[in-house]
């Protein structure tokens, strides 16, 4: 089989499946080409951020379970502050659901979708890309790989590795030994739950997905701070499913876009907040901008990848890395010592104060102190998320 497309897009998570739509919409002939059968299981903590959400614009809405306008930042037992937004700062969803709805909305806009079908070849041919999916065979004047932190695609060029942290976490569903409900009202992170990173509270439907972060690679003692964090926050009683782990790219090297006619996107790209390990947001983001550069380029005759570098520089670089300056000082203080802090009395006095102040001028959230009063220790009961 030998066909031909504008574009032929490697990957259906929301990279992938944000480009197919976008190329459909732009009049390109865009087939996906999909390793899993959906509805299909990608390990994350499907939080969907403002940034997600102003993108989607209310699109996510039939897959969204629970919606949080109060974020609080814990450190371990001894201080907690929260943020209230004036609208909603997080979302929770599961990938599958959500994955399956943007890849109907491909779909619909008018991309083909192949499912099943591994992409196991990539090689510049012409003024085109061959790609090779087993025995078969097909051309795109475009390639655009979403293929995810543990795709091949890179290897496939010859390209650079990504520098990889990771993320692992369980889902708690509430068991006989439990509380009858399950916790509500905000999500919660933690800076001392992990080195370089932090822990995560992510309550859904029917389940918790609670895990932790770092800019580390995966190893045993993530796993450590998993069941540790898991005991801290209470939820060691009830009935859990997992662990889960996936690498999460947190550094990008200078051929990390891809090369003259096949663009990366999002965590294939290293298109990832290095500090949050948010990356839906980029994902989107990049997957669309990939698609109207890669429209723009067959008008103007020419190859993608420079104007690629230019848009993705200007429109998602400062969203993924805008913080990791700030993130660098955090986590170079380390968990224990931010621990420390929190629990010495008359630092913790210090923090209160200023953080309350830190909001005086701001119109989109407020910040506070846990319990009203900076000498509190919450008590870890799940009920309290
Ligand atoms: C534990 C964890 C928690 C996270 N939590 C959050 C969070 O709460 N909020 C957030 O915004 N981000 C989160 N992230 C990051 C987020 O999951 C990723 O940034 C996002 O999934 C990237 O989307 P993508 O489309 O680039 O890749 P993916 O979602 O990984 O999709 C890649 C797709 O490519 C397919 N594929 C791979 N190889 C091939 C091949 N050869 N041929 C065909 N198809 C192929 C895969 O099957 C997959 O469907 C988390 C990550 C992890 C690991």
């Amino acid at each position: 089989m030998s066909e031909s497309f504008d574009v032929i897009v490697v990957g259906a998570g929301p990279a992938g499946s944000s480009c197919a739509r976008r190329a459909a919409e732009l009049g390109l002939s865009v087939t996906v080409l999909e390793k899993s059968t959906f509805p299909r299981f990608k390990p994350c903590g499907a939080g969907l951020t403002e940034r997600s959400l102003r993108l989607l614009n209310g699109e996510q809405v039939s897959v969204e379970h629970l919606r949080f306008d109060t974020v609080e930042i814990g450190f371990d037992r001894y201080l907690s502050l929260v943020v209230v937004g004036r609208e909603t700062l997080i979302a929770t969803t599961t990938r599958a659901e959500f994955d399956a709805l943007l890849l109907r909305a491909a779909e619909a806009a008018g991309a083909e979708v192949e499912l099943g079908r591994a992409v196991t070849g990539l090689a510049h041919e012409g003024e085109g890309v061959r790609v090779r999916v087993g025995s078969d065979s097909m051309t795109a004047r475009h390639v655009v790989v979403a293929d995810g932190a543990r795709g091949a695609g890179r290897r496939m060029l010859g390209l650079s590795p990504l520098l990889m942290g990771g993320g692992i976490y369980v889902r708690v569903f509430p068991g006989n030994d439990g509380p009858p409900e399950l916790p509500g009202g905000r999500v919660l992170f933690d800076p001392t739950a992990a080195k370089r990173g932090y822990g995560w509270v992510f309550p859904k439907g029917d389940h918790v997905n609670i895990g932790v972060f770092s800019q580390c690679e995966l190893s045993t003692r993530l796993k450590r701070d998993l069941d540790a964090f898991v005991t801290l926050q209470g939820f060691d009683a009830w009935r859990s499913e997992g662990p889960f782990a996936f690498p999460i790219p947190v550094g990008r090297p200078a051929d990390a876009l891809g090369t003259e006619r096949v663009l990366f996107a999002c965590d294939a790209a290293g298109l990832v907040n290095p500090v949050t390990g948010e990356g839906i947001s980029a994902a989107i983001l990049s997957g669309r901008l990939a698609a109207e550069v890669v429209s723009e380029s067959i008008e103007k005759g020419q190859a993608a990848s420079a104007l690629y570098a230019r848009r993705v520089q200007a429109e998602v670089v400062p969203m993924t890395d805008g913080s990791r300056k700030k993130g660098d000082i955090v986590y170079g203080l380390g968990p224990g010592f931010l621990k420390l802090v929190a629990r010495t009395p008359i630092l913790k006095a210090t923090i209160a104060p200023l953080w309350r102040a830190a909001t005086r001028d701001n119109d989109a959230f407020s910040l506070s102190v846990a319990g009203g009063s900076e000498a509190s220790e919450p008590s870890r009961t799940p009920g309290r998320v």
